[in-house]
C-alpha cells in the first residue's frame, strides 16, 4: 500500500510544518484520539504540501526518513535479541536447577558410599549426563548475550544517525522556511495559524 508522506502543514497544532512519515496514520490518530471538538479543524488544516519544494529539503527529508526506518528496524532487532536472551536465561536456569539437583543427589550418594558403592556409581552417571545437558544451554546463553550486545550497539549507532539526520533536516527546513510559509499561504487559505497555534485564544 502506498504511504502518503512528506512535508505537511499543521501535523500538530503548535507547529506550522513538519515532515510527516505517514499521513493516513496521523489522520486516523486525530479522528480517534484528539478531543472531538478539535477534530474538524485539525483534519481540515492537516495537509501534505502539493507545490514544488526546494530540492535540498526533499533530499534531507528522504535521508531523515531512511534514518528513521533503519532506527525503527534496529530497535525491533534489539528487542528480539533481548527476548532471545531472556529465553536463553530461562532455559539455562532450568538446566542449572536440574544440574544442581543431580549434584545434590550425587553428593548425598557420596555420603552413603560406604553403604552402597552401586548407588554412588549410578548417581554419578546421572550427574555426568546432567552436566553434559547443562553445557548446551550454558553456551547458548553466552552466544545470545553476545548477539544482544551487538544488536544494542547497532541500535545506538542507528539512533545517532537518526538524530544527525533529524538535525540536518531541521537545519534545511529552517533555512527554507520563507519558501514553505509562502506555499502555506497559497495552499491553506483562511488559516487561523498565528505563528504558534491553530487554536488562537479569542
Ligand atoms: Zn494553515
Amino acid at each position: 500500500m502506498h504511504i502518503k508522506k512528506g512535508l505537511a502543514m499543521h501535523v500538530h497544532h503548535e507547529k506550522l510544518v513538519e515532515w510527516c512519515f505517514n499521513y493516513d496514520e496521523r489522520a486516523e490518530f486525530i479522528r480517534t484520539e484528539k478531543p472531538p471538538e478539535e477534530r474538524e479543524t485539525r483534519l481540515r488544516l492537516f495537509k501534505l504540501f502539493k507545490g514544488e519544494l526546494p530540492p535540498e529539503l526533499v533530499e534531507a527529508g528522504r535521508v531523515f526518513e531512511e534514518a528513521q526506518r533503519v532506527y525503527v528496524e534496529a530497535g525491533r532487532v534489539y528487542d528480539e535479541a533481548g527476548r532471545v536472551r531472556v529465553e536463553a536465561g530461562r532455559v539455562y536456569d532450568e538446566a542449572f536447577r536440574v544440574y544442581d539437583e543431580a549434584r545434590r543427589v550425587y553428593n548425598k550418594a557420596g555420603q552413603v558410599y560406604d553403604e552402597s558403592v552401586w548407588v554412588h556409581i549410578k548417581a554419578n552417571r546421572v550427574y555426568v549426563e546432567a552436566e553434559r545437558v547443562y553445557d548446551g544451554p550454558r553456551q547458548v546463553r553466552v552466544e545470545a548475550g553476545l548477539v544482544y550486545d551487538i544488536a544494542g550497539r547497532v541500535y545506538d549507532e542507528a539512533g545517532r544517525v537518526f538524530n544527525e539526520a533529524h538535525r540536518a533536516y531541521d537545519k534545511v527546513l529552517n533555512k527554507n522556511m520563507p519558501a514553505i510559509e509562502a506555499l502555506h499561504r497559497i495552499e491553506c487559505p483562511n488559516c487561523p495559524w498565528n505563528g504558534h497555534t491553530i487554536f488562537p485564544k479569542t
